[in-house]
C-alpha cells in the first residue's frame, strides 16, 4: 500500500463550534494505492480540540509506519472509492438520495430571515451547534420550534453540565420540546445521567459512542447514535444500532468537500442496507467555510448533495490536478 498526500487548509466563515476560534484549519487529502493499480482518494481532517492527533503528528507517526485509528477510517473510505474505480462505476450512480439537516454553528451570526431561506430551501430538520449563550440559544430554540416547520437537533459536544442542561431543557415549553428531534452529547456519556436526560427529549450519543456498554443493557441505552464515518468502524458501529434498533444519523466530519462527500456516500449505502434506521443525515457544511476548489465541482440542491461527477465518489479532474507528495516510511 502506498500512500500520497496534499495538505489542503479551509478557511472558515462562521465560529464553528464552542470551543473552536475561526483560524483556519488544516487537513490531507490522501490518495491510496493498492496493488494491481488500485487507487482511492479520502480526507483526513484532524479536530484535536476533540481528541483526535493532530495532523503533524498523524503524519509524522504514518511515516515509522504507524497508522492512526483515524487515518485507519480514511484508508477504508478510500478503499470504497478505489474499489469503484477499478470497476469503473460511480458511487453515486445507485445512491439513494438523502435529505440532511441545516447546519447552524453559531446562532448569533444567524440572520432573521434563515428559517425562511431553510423553509424555502426544502429543509425539514435545523441542527445548531449550542451552548455558547442561553438567552440566544433559547431565543432561536424556540422561534425553530414555535415555526412548526422543522424538528430541531441540538448539539452541546459534550460541553453542558446537568444543571445548565436541566435549566435548558425546563425553559423550553413541553409542547415545544415534542418538535426537538433529539439533543446530541449533552455531557460526556454516562448511563446514569443519559437516562435522566432522556426524561426530557430523546437523545442522541455521537463522541462517547464507544463508552457505551451495550451488553450490560436489556434496553437501547440511548435514543439515536450519530455515526461518523471519518471517525467510526462503519459495521462495528452498525451492528448496534441493528440489533438494538437504535435510529442512525450519519454526518461528515465538519471537514474537506471530499469527506463530506464520502460520508453522504456511506448514508446512502447505508440506506440501501438498513432502510428504517437512517433518517435526515447531516452531511452538508460546505458554507461554513469559503469555497475550496472541489466545491466548486459539487451541486447542492436544498437538502440534497447532488451527484458529482467522475469515478468513485468523483473529483477525478481535481485528483489528478493535485500535486501529491508520497509518504516515504522509514
Ligand atoms: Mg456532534
Amino acid at each position: 500500500m502506498k500512500i500520497s498526500y496534499y495538505q489542503y487548509q479551509l478557511d472558515p466563515v462562521v465560529e464553528l463550534n464552542a470551543v473552536t476560534n475561526q483560524k483556519p484549519r488544516r487537513g490531507i487529502l490522501i490518495q491510496v494505492e493498492w496493488p494491481g493499480a488500485v487507487i482511492g482518494y479520502a480526507d483526513l481532517h484532524p479536530w484535536p480540540e476533540f481528541g483526535d492527533g493532530p495532523l503533524d503528528e498523524q503524519l509524522s507517526d504514518l511515516r515509522k509506519g504507524k497508522i492512526s485509528f483515524q487515518l485507519e477510517q480514511s484508508i477504508w473510505l478510500a478503499k470504497r472509492d478505489a474499489l469503484a474505480r477499478k470497476a469503473d462505476v460511480s458511487l453515486w450512480e445507485l445512491a439513494p438520495r438523502l435529505k440532511n439537516n441545516f447546519l447552524i454553528t453559531d446562532v448569533s451570526k444567524a440572520t432573521d430571515d434563515v428559517l425562511d431561506r431553510a423553509k424555502q430551501g426544502g429543509f425539514s430538520t435545523i441542527k445548531m451547534k449550542a451552548g455558547r449563550d442561553f438567552d440566544q440559544d433559547m431565543e432561536f430554540a424556540t422561534k425553530v420550534l414555535k415555526s412548526a416547520n422543522f424538528m430541531l437537533r441540538i448539539d452541546f459536544n459534550c460541553l453542558a453540565q446537568w444543571q445548565y442542561y436541566e435549566k435548558y431543557m425546563s425553559s423550553l415549553e413541553k409542547s415545544l420540546r415534542a418538535r426537538i428531534d433529539y439533543v446530541e452529547d449533552p455531557f460526556p456519556y454516562e448511563f446514569e445521567i443519559y437516562k435522566e436526560a432522556r426524561a426530557f427529549s430523546r437523545v442522541a450519543v455521537d463522541r462517547d459512542f464507544s463508552k457505551i456498554n451495550f451488553d450490560e443493557r436489556n434496553a437501547p441505552p440511548v435514543d439515536q447514535l450519530i455515526l461518523k464515518p471519518a471517525h467510526q468502524d462503519v459495521d462495528k458501529f452498525m451492528v448496534q444500532a441493528k440489533k438494538w434498533m437504535i435510529p442512525v444519523t450519519v454526518t461528515s466530519y465538519m471537514d474537506h468537500p471530499v469527506g463530506m462527500v464520502h460520508a453522504a456516500l456511506v448514508a446512502a449505502d447505508l440506506k440501501k442496507k438498513h432502510d428504517t434506521l437512517i433518517g435526515t443525515i447531516g452531511c452538508m457544511h460546505h458554507h461554513l467555510y469559503h469555497k475550496d476548489i472541489f466545491q466548486t465541482a459539487m451541486t447542492i440542491a436544498g437538502p440534497y448533495i447532488q451527484r458529482v461527477g467522475g469515478k468513485g465518489i468523483g473529483f477525478d479532474f481535481f485528483f489528478h490536478q493535485i500535486t501529491w507528495s508520497q509518504v516515504r516510511m522509514s
